[in-house]
């Protein structure tokens, strides 16, 4: 059983997915107030964390002060536990109300930003699913999965400095390709895809040349957001071998604005797929409490519900990413993002990109007005949603990631 929801002097409807269970930051910034800041979302409204630690809680200003949540997350898990706590206390505890209110600020009076930092950015490859449809589209007639996709999480470098807020334009990527008979070009992307995936933000950092265990997950991951990897197929299909995903990802990551901290996943943590290759013991999770997620992804293009994926189906859990990626020594930076990889399901309506949904572009997608697609036109927009199981019964969410195709330039 997981802890009792409390209540909250707030009038929020019961099934608002940023109830008190949830309390997830981010940065925002008003035409009143522009400078961004820290800020917790509770239903319809925006909490001005410092603003309120000045008044609440004078030792936790430092912490929660900025224009990220870099300095929250450098604090590590004993701090973020503190201002959990307190957060929960002003909006629960009546005594606190007076104090509180005047540093609520109505969500659509803001505007939301990146709400960290981003340091390094890696994409993980951690859907059997998805790796096995684009292996058979790929590498056509060749094993779907690769021998080592079962014995370790694959993952690459992205690019950090392109990660942008919900929100924002993505202009179609130039670029070159190769056509079915040959011919090599350059120009705008003609296969520009989504990738649904969840985000996980790293907090506390590590000491180079210090792997860091899978058990260790919550002393250095402070939570989780939507990711939408922009993806330009023609591009990376012509590119990637032999050393991987490069211009045909880099152009735009997009992410959402609020970050879900893991406290608020306690009731969403569910046993990840059998593993059916024994793990190594740095992967090796079977003794441990699990850290697969019961996240249900709905992916929109242009309004129109076009997949429903559930990020339980994951091979690898969060941990098991963090493991391997400190492996070899390789540090954890306080704003490092690493995202989960497409997730996609058995079913084709549980597809997280449009590759798979349309398999290859062999099989448009009919939307719900009639228009069809295989792969992203200009001017469509593409959000992606998400709910789980939060404390008490109740369902809470993770907010969006929104994106606008806008024509090459
Ligand atoms: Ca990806």
């Amino acid at each position: 059983m997981t802890a009792a929801l409390p209540t909250t002097w707030l009038d929020i409807p019961a099934d608002h997915p940023f109830g008190v269970g949830a309390l997830p930051y981010g940065v925002f910034s008003t035409a009143a107030t522009p400078e961004p800041r820290v800020g917790v979302a509770i239903g319809a409204l925006i909490l001005d964390l410092a603003g309120a630690a000045r008044d609440l809680a004078p030792d936790l200003v430092s912490v929660v002060s900025g224009p990220a949540l870099n300095a929250l997350l450098a604090a590590g898990p004993q701090v973020w536990a503190e201002v959990r706590a307190a957060v929960t206390a002003w909006l629960t505890d009546d005594t606190h109300r007076q104090r509180v209110e005047p540093h609520l600020v109505a969500a659509t009076d803001a505007s939301l930003h990146v709400p960290f930092s981003v340091s390094d950015y890696v994409d993980f490859y951690a859907s059997e699913q998805h790796a096995t449809n684009l292996g058979r589209m790929f590498r056509p007639g060749q094993d779907p999965l690769t021998p080592n996709w079962k014995h370790l999480p694959i993952g690459y470098h992205g690019r950090a400095g392109t990660v942008i807020a919900s929100g924002t334009d993505v202009v179609r990527p130039q670029g070159q390709r190769r056509s079915p008979d040959g011919e090599i070009t350059f120009g705008p992307s003609q296969r520009l895809d989504i990738e649904a995936e969840l985000g996980f933000v790293v907090g506390a950092p590590s000491e180079l040349g210090v792997p860091v265990a899978h058990t260790a997950f919550e002393r250095h991951v402070f939570g989780i957001c939507l990711v939408n990897d922009w993806s330009a197929r023609d591009i990376q299909a012509w590119e990637y071998v032999p050393l991987g995903p490069f211009l045909g990802k880099s152009f735009a990551t997009s992410v959402s604005p609020w970050v879900l901290p893991l406290a608020a996943l306690e009731a969403a943590r569910v046993a990840p797929p059998e593993r059916t290759v024994p793990l190594l013991p740095y992967l090796d999770d079977a003794e441990t409490p699990p850290w697969g997620l019961d996240i249900r992804l709905e992916v929109r293009l242009n309004g129109h519900l076009i997949s429903s994926p559930r990020f339980a189906s994951m091979y690898w859990t969060g941990a098991q990413m963090m493991a391997h990626m400190t492996a070899n020594g390789a540090s954890l930076r306080t704003g490092d993002l690493y995202a989960s990889g497409t997730i996609s399901g058995a079913e084709a309506d549980e597809r997280g990109s449009l590759i798979e949904l349309s398999w290859g572009g062999q099989e448009p997608l009919k939307l719900g007005d009639g228009s069809t697609r295989t792969f992203l036109e200009d001017g469509d927009e593409v959000v992606i949603s998400a709910s789980l199981p939060g404390p008490g019964g109740s369902v809470i969410g993770l907010g969006e990631v929104r994106g606008r195709i806008r024509p090459a330039s």
